[in-house]
């Protein structure tokens, strides 16, 4: 088991700085790769997992601390797994519309049957840069994904994501139950226990 008073976050994103703070406790303190450099790593990996390790090794360079990366997506099993690790950018640019709007298209003649998909998140914690044996935590959400839009809340592919155990879609749930189900929460929940902290 690893004991931490430190880590670093490899996220500029202030709301998982403190989603993370709340998880892991008072015990240990939650800092952010910003406070160290804004250069950010190129994620040059094949799966989620090879990018969230490259980019918690960089945050545990820059730092000098141990570090957490996440690295997250849709996998839809009628693309072969994509858009997979390039699902923030899979249009091109231009954003969760462009992005829904192509999933859209590309599964225009697919039925429902074959309409399956899983959300992603892979956790890679390093003690130090070069850490051999980094802790790895992955959480899966299985869903299918609808034909059109449903729901506001969250951001993605949530308003795509039908979620079978609650009969509506992920952009339909409240966030604090979405956090209760997604794959962010299952890979969270593994880290507590590998922490010894759940
Ligand atoms: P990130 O690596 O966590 O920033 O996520 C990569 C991309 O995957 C996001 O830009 C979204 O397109 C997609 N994604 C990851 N998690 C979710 C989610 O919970 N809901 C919807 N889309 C997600």
């Amino acid at each position: 088991m690893m004991t931490l008073s430190q880590l670093v976050l490899a996220s500029h994103n202030a709301g998982k700085l403190k989603e993370l703070q709340a998880l892991l406790g008072n015990a240990v303190r939650v800092r952010s790769v910003g406070e160290f450099s804004d250069v950010a790593p190129e994620e040059t990996g094949l799966s989620f997992v090879e990018n969230a390790i490259l980019k918690a090794r960089h945050a545990a360079r820059l730092s000098g601390l141990p570090a957490l990366a996440d690295d997250s997506g849709l996998a839809v099993d009628a693309l072969g797994g994509a858009p997979g690790i390039h699902s923030a950018r899979y249009a091109g640019g231009g954003g969760d519309a462009a992005n829904n709007a192509k999933l859209l298209e590309a599964l225009r003649e697919v039925p429902d049957a074959e309409r399956g998909a899983r959300f992603v998140c892979a956790l890679a914690l390093v003690r130090h840069a070069e850490d051999p044996l980094p802790i790895i935590c992955e959480g899966l959400w299985q869903g299918r994904i609808l034909h059109a839009p449903r729901g506001t809340e969250g951001f993605g592919y949530d308003p795509l994501f039908w979620v079978p155990e609650r009969g509506c879609s992920s952009a339909e749930l409240a966030s604090a139950e979405k956090n209760r189900l997604s794959h962010r929460a299952r890979a969270m929940l593994q880290l507590r226990q590998r922490l010894g902290l759940a």
